[in-house]
């Protein structure tokens, strides 16, 4: 049994938070666990009617909230983190539950969003602002000032870590935030939600919008709304941030990755081995930061060996979690076996797997990697987001520089190598915007900032970190005078 059964039994309905009130609307959405395969709950996406009266509520809470120092909307935020810490094993369990992660990786990806959260606090003991007195008498100031409602949509992957990338952020900052959580995955925004609106967040700073596309539009379209955070795949990202831009509003949309692990032969075989199995396989392939290729330079067969012999070693729904739907278990074995049409070798074959008892619903792929990989096929450039690995050869660093140039994304690279000079060569080199120096998930820890380049990230900032205040935040200027001065200049 998941532990989350034991919290709830049969499946729930899954509420929007609307001024401050949870609002319970059935069906007819279900969706069933990557786990079970059983139903767990049922929403009903908002119409643009829920949208507007929802986000007439936040515009109200932003009136409101913005009007709070900083000092005391953080200390809200630190009962935020409290609550959150309080109700970790629920929100590991939910999280698990529904998103197919270990509940191991759930609990990771909430205290990386606390982290975030803490990022956040730390931000009333920065100044947001800055005076000088630029001539005689004249001083100019600069106030950085909240939005006012802004919105955030998320993905699946991340059901709680990728919403706190934004909310206690946006939220410190003095913003309403909006959230649209992935559908697939809605159940942990109830429980995260609460651990803010029961921290004393006014009615309306928070609001929970449920629904797909037609919830997405209508919050960017709504006039009230003035930035839109997003993060999911790359044809959405750009889609969410052409609709949003072309609206004359600010959007930062993070999108999808193919990200590439160089291997050189001088790498530490343990580091390396444990580095690459544990980024493909962690979170069953399903985050943006997991490698996906190997670009293996001369002979490394050895330490292939050992990636094999790690990942092989899973245990599906113990040591590593369920694909979120049948469908995509479905398409990654097809892409599997389209590669092995292709010429490329199974070296670990995860499409027959035997799941624990209790799970046999569930959906299921165990580590796959494939070899020889070729140029251009969809094992080399497509995201494939799950825990499939291709392994392409190359003779030298610089034709493995050219391959990871020569793809759409640009999340993350990483290189494993012993040298110092091949290290930073990569680090110069390679254009994603994180980059691994033996290290196979490079997320950058706060107060480094979260973020792709090309086609992992449309607009300018990061989501994260010093480079998102801007994206949360307008700076308001201010000149004054108060005395006449003796020595009049252009200025006075
Ligand atoms: P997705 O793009 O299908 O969905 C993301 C969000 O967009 C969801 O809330 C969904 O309801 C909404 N949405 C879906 N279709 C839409 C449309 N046509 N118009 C407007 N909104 C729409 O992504 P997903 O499958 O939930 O998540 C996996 C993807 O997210 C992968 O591509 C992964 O790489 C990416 N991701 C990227 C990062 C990053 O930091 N770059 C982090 C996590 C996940």
């Amino acid at each position: 049994m998941h532990p989350y059964q034991r919290i709830h039994s049969g499946s729930r309905v899954v509420p929007h938070l609307v001024k401050g009130q949870w609002r319970f609307e059935k069906g007819p959405h279900t969706v069933t666990s990557p786990y079970t395969g059983q139903l767990m709950l049922e929403l009903k996406g908002a119409d643009r009617a829920l949208v507007d009266e929802a986000i007439a509520g936040a515009a109200t809470g932003a009136k409101e909230w913005a009007q709070v120092p900083i000092k005391e909307r953080t200390r809200v935020l630190f009962q935020v983190r409290a609550n959150i810490l309080e109700r970790m094993d629920e929100l590991r369990a939910t999280i698990s539950y529904e998103s197919g992660k270990t509940l191991a990786e759930a609990e990771a990806g909430v205290m990386k969003g606390v982290e975030v959260l803490e990022f956040a606090l730390s931000l009333q003991n920065l100044d947001q602002g800055g005076k000088m007195e630029v001539s005689r008498g004249v001083h100019c100031e600069v106030r950085r000032v909240p939005l006012g409602v802004v919105a955030g949509i998320t993905p699946f992957n991340f059901p709680a870590m990728v919403p706190m990338w934004m909310m206690p952020i946006a939220l410190a900052l003095g913003n309403a935030f909006v959230w649209k959580p992935s559908e697939k995955v809605p159940m942990t925004s109830q429980v995260l939600g609460e651990c803010f609106t029961k921290a004393g967040l006014p009615p309306g700073v928070l609001t929970i919008v449920q629904g797909g596309v037609d919830a997405v539009n209508a919050i960017i379209d709504h006039p009230e709304v003035r930035a839109v955070g997003f993060v999911g795949s790359t044809p959405v990202a750009k889609a969410v941030y052409t609709r949003t831009t072309g609206l004359g509003k600010r959007a930062l949309c993070l999108g999808g990755a193919k990200n590439h692990i160089i291997l050189m032969p001088d790498a530490d075989p343990d580091i390396a081995a444990a580095g690459i199995a544990d980024s493909f396989t962690g979170c069953a392939g399903q985050r943006c930061m997991a490698a996906s290729v190997v670009l293996a330079v001369g002979k490394v067969d050895g330490i292939l060996a050992k990636v094999a012999e790690r990942a092989a070693a899973h245990r599906v729904g113990e040591t590593m979690g369920a694909i979120i739907t049948r469908q995509q278990v479905e398409f990654l074995k097809d892409a599997i076996a389209r590669s092995v049409n292709d010429g490329s070798k199974a070296l670990v074959d995860g499409r027959t797997v035997t799941p624990l008892p209790g799970y046999e619903n569930g959906n299921w792929l165990g580590p796959t990697i494939l070899d020889g990989v070729k140029p251009g096929s969809e094992a080399a450039t497509k995201e494939l987001f799950g825990p499939v690995l291709s392994v392409m050869r190359v003779g030298s660093l610089d034709e493995a520089l050219a391959i990871d140039d020569g793809i759409d994304f640009g999340n993350a690279t990483s290189v494993f190598t012993s040298s110092g000079a091949i290290a930073e060569e990569v680090a110069r080199r390679a254009n994603s915007g994180m980059i691994g120096i033996n290290i196979g998930v490079p997320v950058p820890r706060e107060p480094f900032s979260f973020g792709g380049t090309y086609e992992s990230k449309y607009g300018s900032g990061d989501i994260t970190g010093p480079a998102s205040l801007a994206f949360w935040t307008d700076l308001k200027k201010v000149t004054s005078k108060w005395t006449m001065p003796k020595d009049l200049n252009w200025m006075s």
